[in-house]
């Protein structure tokens, strides 16, 4: 069945200060705290379009839910509660710091039927993290997420890569370091320079050299493999496109585009792929075949894959549609067949 997400705004609220990347008033679009009454009628109202039967699930975002003072929280949880309990909605969800995780928070959020906590991690690198003003370190991450796990919530890791004080050797050890903790679910956002932000000072006078979108989408290739790899689902790269966002007096620079995805995984399928492709005999056609719902990850962003492969292989190709499972690859020449997993670490298996 499709989730869809129902997503109850609270821009900053609970956060203890600014970190020097964020403006959520701009990512979401809204400003101020909903009443209880509001959140009521936003269930109602999407839960009223919907043509077909959906997972709906309400998502507290753009601010830091557990550090609302308790008695606001159980205000904006109760009419999600109530729908829950009478089946119009199917779970809640919110997200908040690492250092905002403790036994006594957890067991409210329990009580109103919340069953998923998405950590901002942003990096598990102590320098970068001090560096983006965030005010807590990576062993408040470690021990937020060991809380969440003994409490059985599913827990979500928001990472960033690009901010300022990250460079490769950093973003692998954040990678490795996430790996290791295994979140059961991961979010990627390369860092954009948003208006109104410290980061935006930063970049204007010259001390913050933002990620390009290449970059940006190497750095989030390298994660999203490495988690998926490890079983961590990764189901967001890149913010997702707003009017505000695609305005670009709004998003001054770094790795911010529309087709973030796209291009992550344009690289990631084209990685496994191409020097595959290039360790096989030209004598014979080679048919490169997938699922339709893979098509443009495997041929690439506007076919890129496939005007690389044509202008740097010897072999004659042919790409097609086919029963093929989601994320794999077979590769057909002559009598012998080759599988891709590209989510996983073993290589070309002969099948
Ligand atoms: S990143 Fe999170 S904690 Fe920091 S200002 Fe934004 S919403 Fe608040």
């Amino acid at each position: 069945m499709q989730t869809s997400i129902i997503p109850v705004f609270i821009p900053h609220i609970g956060c203890p200060h600014r970190c020097v990347f964020c403006n959520q008033w701009q990512i979401t679009g809204h400003q101020g705290l909903p009443t209880p009454d509001e959140v009521r009628r936003l269930i109602v109202a999407y839960t009223a379009s919907a043509r077909t039967r959906r997972h709906w699930e309400v998502a507290f975002y753009g601010g830091s839910f557990t550090a609302m003072p308790g008695a606001v929280q159980e205000q904006l949880l109760q009419p999600a509660y109530e729908a829950l309990t009478a089946g119009t909605i199917d779970a809640i969800r919110c997200s908040t710091r690492p250092d905002c995780i403790t036994p006594e928070i957890l067991q409210r959020l329990q009580h109103y039927g919340l069953t998923c906590v998405e950590l901002g991690v942003q990096s598990m690198d102590d320098a970068v993290l001090q560096q983006a003003r965030r005010g807590h370190t990576a062993g408040d991450v470690v021990a937020a997420t060991a809380l969440l796990r003994q409490y059985g919530f599913t827990v979500g890791h928001q990472l960033m890569p690009g901010l300022p004080g990250e460079d490769w050797p950093s973003l692998v050890r954040t990678t490795a370091a996430i790996c290791h903790l295994q979140p059961d679910l991961a979010r990627i956002y390369p860092v954009a320079v948003l208006e109104g932000t410290d980061l935006a000072d930063s970049w204007r006078s010259g001390c913050y050299q933002p990620l390009t979108i290449h970059e940006g989408v190497v750095r989030s290739a390298y994660m999203k493999q490495h988690f998926l790899e490890e079983g961590i689902k990764c189901i967001r790269t890149g913010l997702q496109a707003t009017e505000d966002l695609d305005d670009d007096t709004q998003v001054l620079a770094g790795a911010y585009t529309p087709a973030m995805g796209e291009l992550v995984d344009t690289r990631r399928y084209g990685q496994k792929l191409l020097p595959f492709l290039r360790s096989l005999p030209d004598e014979e056609m080679i048919t490169i075949c997938y699922n339709r719902r893979d098509t443009s990850r495997v041929r690439g962003y506007h076919n890129v894959t496939i005007k690389t492969a044509a202008w740097s292989l010897s072999q004659t190709l042919q790409w097609r549609q086919g029963d093929v499972p989601v994320g794999h690859i077979y590769v057909f020449q002559g009598r012998t067949r080759y599988d891709i997993d590209v989510n996983s670490k073993t290589g070309p298996t002969m099948i």
